[in-house]
């Protein structure tokens, strides 16, 4: 039998066949978290003109050198004004914000004069540098600049820019419709009354949270009983309307487990069947007639979460243009022993140590149904397959919730 890809194979294996998402153009208020499809060029020069920083008066720096400590002032300029010329001897009150006056070439705070009668009278002990208290024109880019590239998830800095370049609308890929949806005839929906021998849907809900806390929170809902013939209609209306369906259950070896056979004769082609990891061996993947992304993720509570983040999250990122980033590695806490030749996702609570700095302590859980032992970690590290031992400070790429 062939090995089993890794994580990181079953990864590059997922990014490769991800179709990408459509491109669509949407106001620039509602652009948060959204990747850019667009390359955006400053419109201006960045300040667009000699920009004062400072509360203060803008004078001449040569009567200024020619022992001058007295101006009248002959003027205000204010931010948003259009620019009043300095005459010459004289000094013009200035604004945070406001143009340097044309024939000014210094800006003197407020704590540096004293105002008495129309005159100000500046400290002999102040600077009064070459455009001292001025932010010169094109100082922090130039017009036409390129200042966001394609790929871009916009933030606030981001937004910032695109702001400033002018821009009500922008192009970004469009939000993917996800549908998330949980197989299983022991399944109960919170709410409803439950027998001893059923079990609480809890999936849904944490693969619903962590898609929402990554910007995705628009995913629908379905459950479906463990029956070939309406996981078939129903799947088959999920994949007309959804670009991503994220299904948990019903993927392992047991008699009931009829997802990859129902998705394969839906014409999901299967491009991934189990990886050499613990917790969620039994992991499908498949790319569906309409280049649709299906995930049939193990519906052991820890399993399904661990794959969500790991893959599912991933391949909406290559949806999105964004390019691959590395894990940021994490120095064990405390040593751990792997003993599976698997993979190993270690749930993990981030702590600090004053010699390491951040640390991630060990917390696994007393196997992939037991989600309450989640309580309180921050995510999980990835291990190589055992058997091994990984000492305490050993780095391992951390994975968040
Ligand atoms: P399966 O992958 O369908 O064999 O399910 C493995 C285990 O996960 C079983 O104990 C299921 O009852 C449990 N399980 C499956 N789906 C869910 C779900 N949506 N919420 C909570 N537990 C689930
Ligand atoms: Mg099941």
């Amino acid at each position: 039998m062939e090995p089993l890809p890794t994580p990181a194979a079953a990864e590059a294996l997922i990014r490769r066949q991800v179709r990408p998402l459509p491109v669509e153009s949407r106001p620039l208020a509602s652009l948060a978290g959204a990747v850019l499809a667009q390359s955006v060029r400053a419109e201006r020069d960045q300040p667009p003109f000699d920009r004062v920083t400072m509360d203060g008066i803008a004078i001449q720096r040569e009567a200024w050198r020619a022992g001058q400590r007295r101006f009248r002032i002959a003027g205000t300029q204010a931010a948003g004004q259009p620019p009043r010329m300095l005459p010459p001897g004289d000094c013009l009150e200035v604004m945070t914000g406001a143009v340097l006056p044309p024939g000014s070439d210094c800006v003197i705070p407020v704590e540096q004069i004293e105002v008495a009668d129309g005159w100000a009278e500046v400290d002999p002990a102040a600077p009064a540098e070459p455009f001292g208290n001025v932010h010169t024109r094109g100082l922090d880019c130039r017009e036409g600049d390129l200042l966001l590239a394609r790929g871009t998830r916009l933030g606030g800095p981001e937004l910032a820019v695109l702001a400033s370049a002018g821009l009500p609308r922008a192009e970004v890929r469009a939000e993917p419709r996800i549908v998330i949806v949980a197989t299983g005839d022991e399944l109960v929906a919170p709410g409803e009354p439950i027998e001893a021998w059923q079990v609480r849907s809890s999936n849904s809900h944490a693969l619903r949270g962590a898609l929402a806390l990554r910007g995705y929170g628009r995913a629908a809902e379905d459950h479906l009983p463990d029956d070939p013939g309406v996981l078939r209609e129903r799947l088959a209306r999920h994949l007309a309307t959804h670009d991503v369906l994220v299904l948990s259950g019903g993927v392992s070896m047991g008699r009931f487990d009829h997802v990859p056979r129902t998705l394969r004769e839906l014409g999901v082609r299967e491009v991934l069947h189990r990886v050499a990891q613990r917790p969620g061996k039994p992991l499908w993947f498949g790319i569906g007639p309409e280049g649709q992304t299906v995930f049939g993720l193990p519906g052991n509570p820890v399993s399904s979460l661990v794959c969500l983040v790991r893959y599912v999250v991933p391949a909406l990122e290559a949806a999105a243009g964004l390019a691959a980033r590395l894990a940021e590695p994490v120095a064990l806490g405390a040593p751990f022993r792997v003993k599976p030749a698997l993979w190993y996702f270690l749930p993990v609570q981030l702590d600090s140590s004053p010699t390491l700095g951040t640390v991630a302590q060990p917390k696994p859980t007393r196997g992939s149904g037991d989600f309450v032992s989640l309580l309180g970690t921050d995510g999980f590290v990835e291990l190589p397959p055992g058997p091994a031992d990984y000492p305490a400070g050993h780095f391992a790429p951390l994975y968040r919730w």
